[in-house]
């Protein structure tokens, strides 16, 4: 029995386990996937849980050891090389604990479904400057944007990220709560904002020119911000379909490139949008 999991801290109420039981079934593949919790600050505990699970499969890491895990690993992809932080990890063929971060193409998979969009040349208002937006600003900066401004509540995080990843020439950093000025073509929420019920918005979007929103933070029908982004005529999108292509790509590199034939990433989706299993939550 293969056996795969999701390490992070907290991961209770992550989808991962629903998405990739669903993706098991469709595949007829005989495996498991169970969430263990990692406390931050464990990394011996992390390295140990992350080969165990490797040998057995592979696996996923959450908040808060996405960047110790691309430490542990033996060996990094491009993408998990360049965002300095690991979502996916698995034994290559040669037996090395290998990582990736598939949040970078499962993003830009996401933004493909925007009808009309195009990221060459686009300009994007990006919010928040933890991992999420790391990989968020490296796929806009790879895929052609022209502009990206990064906000986030401390500006300081916000420089750290645009220096990590050598955007100096391409982006600028604000204060969250900074009145936004110029126009955008596309804006993502990568802050928390909208986990939880009684959340504000992380942008009030009725006095901003912008043409299309996502926001990495899901829910069966989208999230507040997005009925909010949808009432103004934005194009909206909520981080389900990203969630769903990242973890379509984990798959692939679990199970070796194999064809995954058709139909996968609609019962994941589908999985995800039934009642009671899909509610606003952290992973990915
Ligand atoms: P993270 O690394 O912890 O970063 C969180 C970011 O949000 C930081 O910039 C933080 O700013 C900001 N933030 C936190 N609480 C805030 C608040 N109350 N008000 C304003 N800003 C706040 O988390 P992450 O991994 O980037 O995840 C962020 C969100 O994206 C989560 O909801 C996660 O589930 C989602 N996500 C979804 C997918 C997907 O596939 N759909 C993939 C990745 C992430 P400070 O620096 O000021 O703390």
């Amino acid at each position: 029995m293969r056996r795969y999991g999701l390490l992070g801290d907290p991961v209770s109420h992550s989808l991962s386990p629903v998405m990739f039981r669903a993706a098991f079934d469709h595949l007829g593949l005989g495996a498991v996937y169970e969430t263990i919790r990692v406390p931050a600050g464990h990394s011996a505990g992390l390295a140990e849980a992350m080969r165990r699970l490797a040998e057995t499969g592979g696996g996923n890491v959450t908040v808060p050891h996405k960047e110790q895990a691309a430490r542990i690993a033996d060996r990094l992809l491009p993408a998990g090389q360049a965002a300095g932080a690991c979502n996916c990890f698995w034994l290559d063929g040669d037996g090395r604990l290998t990582g990736d971060n598939t949040d970078v193409d499962g993003f830009l998979a996401s933004v493909r479904e925007l009808a009309g969009f195009a990221m060459e040349g686009a300009r994007v208002l990006l919010l928040g400057a933890g991992g999420g937006a790391r990989a968020v600003a490296l796929a806009c900066a790879g895929d052609g944007a022209s502009w990206i401004e990064v906000r986030n509540r401390e500006p300081t995080r916000a420089r750290s990220l645009i220096e990590a990843l050598g955007l100096e020439t391409v982006a600028r950093a604000r204060r969250l709560s900074a009145p936004v000025e110029g126009t955008f073509d596309l804006v993502v929420n990568a802050t928390p904002l909208g986990m939880a019920p009684d959340d504000p918005l992380p942008l009030d979007l009725s006095t901003l020119s912008v043409a299309y929103a996502v926001d990495l933070v899901y829910g069966r029908d989208g999230t507040r911000w997005t009925g909010h982004a949808r009432a103004l005529g934005i194009t909206a999108l909520d981080g389900l379909p990203m969630l769903v292509h990242q973890g379509v790509l984990c798959l692939e590199r679990w199970l070796g490139g194999a064809d995954l034939g058709p139909g996968l990433r609609e019962r994941m989706l589908s999985a995800l949008r039934l009642p009671g299993g899909s509610r606003p939550a952290s992973d990915a």
